[in-house]
């Protein structure tokens, strides 16, 4: 496995690839690999010729207070777990390879970005599609592989692609979890023991607004009300939102008919987790 810094290395690399007409699949990642990662690089193995995965801890889709400093890196561990998992090649560029003093371009979807982390993060995804634009255009993939954990960015991603008309199929890859249901992040690493305990509620709330569905409630602001309850139970946890949305649009619903998606951003400590899940009538 070779390991890039520069966009002039990695092109290089790649032209003779694109000219022999492989396949070729690309993962955006922000490195601090888990099994969740590994997972979207093992699909990507399996449907190209060639996986390029990019490890950049983007600083745009950070807002000044945010974790950018503090983001856990790990290049070694990272690059050992890419080779286990088939990657080719890794491309990690510097900020400043990627956003030079000159650098005055963004990329913004509008509409799908304005509930959620959209939100609650303000400019966080115009910095998450001009990276993933300006990948794209770096490694210009065949397929590019997306967590459903990030459900709005997958979401946010996939619309960029079709409205810049990319060549470029965005697959969407299942939430990977810890066996007791915690969604697997990068940020699980900060928490302490009783925080990693209580980050459970996430998952569990999920779980539970299933049941109340099942059970007959499919009001959404009821069920709404309902889980903030159910976390708010926990002492540690705190809610950044909760929200019971249409699948496609991101908007909010009155009733549930027949699908919906509940979507969390809790902060157990000071640490800020999301999850989500389809919610089936
Ligand atoms: P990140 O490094 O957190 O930016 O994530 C890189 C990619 O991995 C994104 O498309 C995420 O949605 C995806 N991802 C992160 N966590 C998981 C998980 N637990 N299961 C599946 N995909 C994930």
């Amino acid at each position: 496995m070779e390991i890039f810094h520069t966009i002039e290395e990695i092109r290089e690399y790649l032209a003779s690839k694109h000219k022999s007409g492989s396949s070729i699949g690309l993962v955006p990642t922000m490195g601090y690999f888990h099994e969740g990662h590994q997972s979207l690089m093992r699909r990507a193995r399996k449907d190209n010729d060639f996986v390029v995965v990019s490890l950049f801890v983007n600083p745009i889709q950070f807002g000044p207070k945010e974790d950018l400093r503090t983001y856990p890196r790990d290049l070694q561990r990272d690059a050992r777990m890419a080779e286990e998992a088939g990657v080719d090649v890794i491309f990690n560029p510097s900020a400043e390879e990627m956003y030079p003093s000159s650098y005055c371009t963004y990329v913004e979807v509008t509409g799908l970005t304005d509930s959620l982390c959209g939100a609650s993060r303000p400019g966080h995804f115009r910095g998450v599609t001009t990276v993933v634009s300006k990948l794209f255009n770096i490694v210009m993939p065949d397929r590019a592989y997306f967590g459903m954990k990030d459900y709005q960015q997958f979401k946010v991603v996939e619309r960029m692609t079709l409205d810049m008309n990319l060549p470029i199929a965005v697959v969407g890859m299942p939430t990977f979890r810890e066996p007791d249901g915690l969604a697997m992040s990068s940020r699980n690493s900060y928490l302490n023991p009783d925080e990693r305990i209580t980050a459970l509620i996430l998952s569990r709330s999920l779980a539970f607004a299933q049941d109340r569905l099942a059970d007959g409630v499919s009001c959404a602001s009821s069920l709404k009300s309902m889980v903030e309850q159910y976390i708010m139970s926990e002492p540690l946890a705190s809610i950044d939102y909760v929200e019971i949305i249409d699948t496609d649009h991101l908007r909010s619903l009155a009733e549930i008919r027949d699908q919906a998606l509940l979507a969390l951003a809790v902060k157990i400590g000071k640490t800020r987790l999301i999850d989500n899940a389809i919610l089936i009538k």
